[in-house]
């Protein structure tokens, strides 16, 4: 008979803190940075190390067929679903040492102490690490949209892998992989019984409010998509102000315009809306630009509030068109809906908090995170650690090791309970 747990189960800080540093030496990039990108040999380098670690906690290693890693520890009970945790090793270009690799060393450190610990679990449990889940890979949640199903050889086909420029098909391949059974790699339904992410928040909030830990109640959806102005060319010192149909002036009133709208809207349809890039053309110093074109991101808590926002575009649109004689339209329009955390898995995260001795703040995630994939297959829930100044995605990117531990703690609490077959995730 195992011997009985101590609770809670506290993370081994020497060992976190020497995987931590040994995987942040992989893609270095700086003092601080992470060159990481999916599909390349630093990419293959880290996620080798990673399974060497897994193995030497005696869990059961397998690699797919694009490359996502997973180490098991079977349950007491055969058959039952898996309780899965993880995240990502790859990196923007740059980035940080934390987004991602946080959470598949949490995840790690978690289900290894259970195993120290002789927790009996029923469920096995899981660790992942998806590959490419940055878009600096050519695809945003690729590993786990392949797992998912959403995503095949055929889009793979599609896609640039921007570091190789070849197709993300030849990319997978050329790191090892066997694109064409992307199948493969689909978890069949009821393999899992949840799945739970621990990330860097990438946001100042947690920081501000000077609480450790941040429980997700829901990952707000997005709307991406162009704006494309026509207006008419013409010379700038020869075409008189009352006469123009000037394609980057009306871009700039669509913009200013909309961010007043959005900045007005109330508190329970706040969004945030992103003009990431603006051209205009033909983009010359002395020519009043005929055509112009915006990306926009809009993201909210709610689809209703997302398609009410681009309604509102399209309104100011006519409006513009209508006063300046400039056709504007939004085009390419891509919707993710909002992804709500299940309530079973936020109940065994908030009780893995209260175990931890951690407090802990509600909070919505405002990027998009493999957990939204992986929603479609289990019940999903996600543990949010603070970033200083809310930084991500950058070299500057820090997330004190202290707050590390404690959402590994929190973690461990948590999957231990999930693990429990009479628990309801
Ligand atoms: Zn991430």
């Amino acid at each position: 008979m195992a011997a009985k747990p101590t609770l809670p189960l506290r993370a081994n800080r020497a060992r976190m803190r020497r995987e931590f540093g040994a995987q942040a030496a992989v893609g270095r990039h700086g003092e601080t940075g992470l060159v990481r990108i999916a599909l390349t040999p630093a990419y293959n380098r880290v996620r080798d190390m990673v399974r060497r670690w897994m193995e030497e906690a005696g869990l059961q290693t397998r690699v797919d067929a694009v490359g996502n890693l997973v180490g098991r520890r079977e349950g007491r009970v055969k058959g039952l679903p898996a309780v899965m945790a993880g995240s990502h090793l790859d990196s923007q270009n740059p980035g940080g040492r934390f987004d991602g690799p946080a959470g598949v060393l949490a995840a790690l450190e978690a289900v290894r102490r259970i195993g120290e610990s002789g927790a009996p679990h029923d469920h096995p449990l899981e660790v992942v690490a998806f590959v490419g889940e940055e878009s600096a890979c050519g695809m945003t949640v690729f590993g786990s949209s392949v797992m998912t199903g959403v995503v095949g050889p055929k889009e793979m086909k599609r896609a640039v892998h921007p570091p190789t420029g070849k197709s993300m098909y030849e990319a997978v391949a050329a790191a090892g992989g066997n694109p064409a059974r992307a199948a493969s790699c689909v978890l069949p339904r009821r393999s899992l019984k949840a799945f739970v992410e621990l990330h860097i928040e990438q946001g100042p909030v947690l920081e501000a409010k000077r609480v450790p830990v941040g429980v997700v109640d829901l990952v707000v959806g997005y709307a991406r998509g162009k704006v494309i102005f026509q207006g008419v060319t013409a010379h700038s010192g020869g075409q008189p102000m009352p006469y123009r149909r000037d394609a980057a002036m009306a871009a700039a009133e669509f913009m200013v315009g909309m961010e007043r709208i959005v900045r007005r809207a109330p508190a329970r349809r706040r969004v945030t809306l992103t003009f990431g890039e603006v051209g205009v053309y033909p983009g010359w110093v002395s020519i009043v630009p005929g055509g112009a074109t915006l990306s926009f991101d809009l993201r909210a808590r709610s689809l209703a509030t997302l398609k009410g926002v681009l309604g509102r575009m399209r309104g100011e649109l006519a409006r513009i068109g209508r006063s300046r004689k400039v056709a504007g339209r939004v085009a390419e329009v891509s919707i993710l809906p909002p992804c709500p955390a299940s309530p079973g898995v936020r109940r065994a995260l908030i009780r893995g908090a209260a175990a931890a001795g951690s407090r802990w703040l509600p909070l919505p995630s405002g990027g998009v995170h493999d957990a939204c994939r992986m929603a479609a297959l289990c019940p999903m829930g996600m543990i949010f650690i603070p970033s200083v100044k809310g930084l991500s995605h950058t070299p500057e990117e820090f997330t004190h090791f202290r707050h590390l531990v404690q959402g590994t703690e929190v973690l461990a609490a948590a999957l231990l309970q999930l693990a429990d077959r009479r628990v309801k995730a």
